[in-house]
């Protein structure tokens, strides 16, 4: 089962994927994840699209198609995706139908999540990662609950493009170039 989960930053897609991915033992394919690893990783791809990240404008689709095909082609992930944040404009779309006949699969459903956009501000301005497990808290909805985490606090990030200028930005992208 491949599955597109889709909707605006904040949405809580993510969070959603990762219920979804234990649950059905699936692979979540978050390509906002996988750019922030190149980031950090500081690798060429890294540092050529830091400031695009950091602005809340999308990396060049060329950059996330291949991305992307190199795990469709993966046999280990063969009908077992969750897209997460792909495709984010029509090109992607489209590219992603061909890879998909390419590697003989489908998508079998897409969950659309809708959420406002003063809800999206407080999650976008809440979120706080975890740098070592990658876990999820939020400091309106989800805090961190001393006697409930396996996160050290230090651990605890934000991530760079979560405030409250680049959260309205990304949040236009979507709209015009996404939904
Ligand atoms: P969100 O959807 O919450 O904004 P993501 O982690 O999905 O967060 O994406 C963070 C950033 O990574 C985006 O603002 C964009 O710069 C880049 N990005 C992620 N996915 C794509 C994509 N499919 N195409 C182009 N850029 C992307």
């Amino acid at each position: 089962m491949n599955i597109i989960i889709f909707g605006p930053p904040g949405a809580v897609k993510g969070t959603q994927s990762e219920f979804i991915e234990k649950k059905y033992n699936l692979f979540k394919l978050s390509t906002g994840d996988l750019l922030r690893e190149e980031i950090n990783k500081k690798t060429t791809l890294g540092e050529k699209i830091t400031s695009i990240v950091k602005s809340g404008s999308l990396v060049s689709d060329e950059i996330i198609n291949s991305l992307i095909e190199s795990i469709v082609s993966n046999k280990k992930y063969n009908k077992k995706i969750i897209f997460d944040g792909y495709p984010r404009n029509l090109p992607q779309a489209k590219n992603l139908n061909e890879l998909l006949l390419k590697y003989n699969q489908k998508i079998d459903i897409v969950i659309r999540l809708k959420v406002s956009l003063d809800v999206i501000k407080k999650r976008i301005t809440g979120r706080l990662v975890c740098s070592e497990c990658g876990k999820i808290y939020n400091e309106f909805f989800n805090p961190p609950l001393k006697n409930e985490m396996c996160c050290k606090k230090e651990f605890l990030k934000k991530r760079e493009d979560d405030n409250v200028d680049v959260a309205i930005k990304r949040f236009k992208t979507y709209e015009d170039s996404t939904e």
